[in-house]
């Protein structure tokens, strides 16, 4: 994938007397230095590191560090809830509006972010030449839907032809029907420089005529799928509610399940002995059900909300207890992406707090096959930091609020927010 260029970074950065928070333990670890030379973290050590010449010295007096927090299952297209609007927005405005939205997410301390479904190599490549603030990207360009699916928003009576978004920037996906179409949608994705390959494999909420209970693609489909993402040495997510659904695609080797609300234990624990990993996304049916409506949301849509909604919190703990390892995900849409972070404070209420904290750190990084690179502090990673006042393994509510507790966000060795004092 592309990579900020060298020349964005900046003075090496030791930070003396951390408590790191990273999701490994329900306690911060105390007393930890590290030290940030370039984009890179160099060392991290409980003894005291010598500063290099030159280097900035903070005295973190306890604060909290942590990893940056990776959010693996966002839209930074979706410019609002009516996505079949948004489709036919021109491209340098749904640009335009992706900007605000992925520098939001920069700034609730969201380091990385997984694009689950329309953001395109251009946007990519923007953030990471440092044209566009926000998170580091990992795309899968257009999401694949068959016709009627969870990304054909025509409805009923609109019979255009149905290739009119494939490449259109502000549409979240692209249909494409039979084992040799969706064999070719795969190719054309991963040559446009997906890195891995999102499918519709269930009805969705906010589409016009799937009910959520319906199966999307043939096995034959999903089987071909997943065959042309492993031969690019990459892997097949699939969005997907209930328990058949999620059977189906576990069988046909997809690896990461989104959503996953109305899954059951016996799925969970095939999932888990499988090497899949879930990605829930609860706050999206919350916000939704508040201000879906507001937002641009269709009627058809809101009646399907509490069909998943419901089953929230309930499939956290069937997950856990299958040991069905979950990633932080939100999936919000338009006006409602400021509610990022309360996805932490409402998975608290089922979960222990570092294992929430981990799904965005550790756990994301596997998904991502970045582990090594982000969601830890370790030599070699990416010097992707944030500092937060408080505890968030006490109090999770310090990770929302729009960053208002984040003292220090960076990112590559950049402080893109710094109120420490020097
Ligand atoms: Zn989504």
């Amino acid at each position: 994938m592309t990579e900020r260029s060298s020349a964005l970074s900046s003075q090496a950065v030791l930070f003396r007397n951390a408590s790191l928070v990273d999701g490994s333990s329900p306690q911060p670890r105390t007393g930890v230095h590290v030290l940030v030379e370039g984009d890179r973290i160099a060392q991290v050590s409980d003894a005291p590191i010598e500063a290099p010449q030159d280097a900035r010295v903070i005295d973190l007096e306890g604060r909290t560090l942590m990893p940056g927090l990776i959010d693996c299952h966002v839209h930074v297209i979706a410019t609002t809830a009516d996505l079949g609007a948004n489709a036919l927005l021109p491209d340098a405005l749904v640009a335009a509006r992706a900007t605000p939205i992925m520098k939001g997410m920069l700034m609730r301390g969201f380091t990385t972010v997984r694009d689950v479904g329309g953001a395109d190599r251009g946007i990519q490549q923007a953030v990471a030449e440092g044209l566009f603030v926000g998170p580091r990207l990992v795309i899968c360009g257009k999401a694949l839907s068959q016709t009627g699916g969870h990304n054909d928003y025509r409805g009923f009576y609109d019979e255009r032809d149905d290739q009119y978004q494939t490449r259109r920037l502000g549409s979240m996906g692209r249909i494409c029907d039979g084992v040799e179409s969706v064999r070719r949608a795969v190719r054309q994705e991963i040559k446009a420089g997906a890195q891995f390959i999102k499918v519709m494999a269930n009805g969705g909420v906010s589409s016009p005529s799937d009910p959520i209970d319906f199966l999307s693609f043939s096995v034959d489909e999903l089987r071909t799928i997943v065959e042309e993402a492993s031969n690019a040495q990459t892997y097949v997510s699939a969005h997907l509610y209930t328990d058949e659904a999620i059977r189906r695609a576990v069988e046909a080797g997809v690896r990461s399940l989104e959503h996953c609300n109305l899954i059951e234990a016996d799925t969970a624990r095939l999932a888990a002995e499988r090497g899949a990993m879930a990605c829930p996304t609860l706050v999206t049916y919350e916000r939704l059900k508040i201000e879906g409506a507001d937002y641009g949301l269709k009627p058809e849509s809101v009646a399907k909300i509490d069909d998943v909604r419901l089953a929230g919190l309930e499939s956290l703990v069937t997950m856990r207890e299958a040991g069905l390892e979950m990633a932080y995900g939100t999936d919000l849409l338009g006006e409602m992406h400021p509610h990022q972070s309360e996805e932490f404070v409402i998975r608290s209420q089922v979960l222990p707090p570092h294992e929430v904290i981990r799904s965005a750190t550790s756990t994301a990084a596997k998904l991502l096959r970045m582990e090594g690179e982000i969601g830890c502090v370790a030599p070699g990673a990416w010097a992707d930091l944030i500092v937060v006042d408080g505890n968030p393994l006490e109090d999770m509510s310090l990770l929302t609020g729009q960053g208002q507790h984040l003292s220090l966000i960076m990112q590559g060795g950049r402080a893109v927010k710094d109120r420490l004092n020097r």
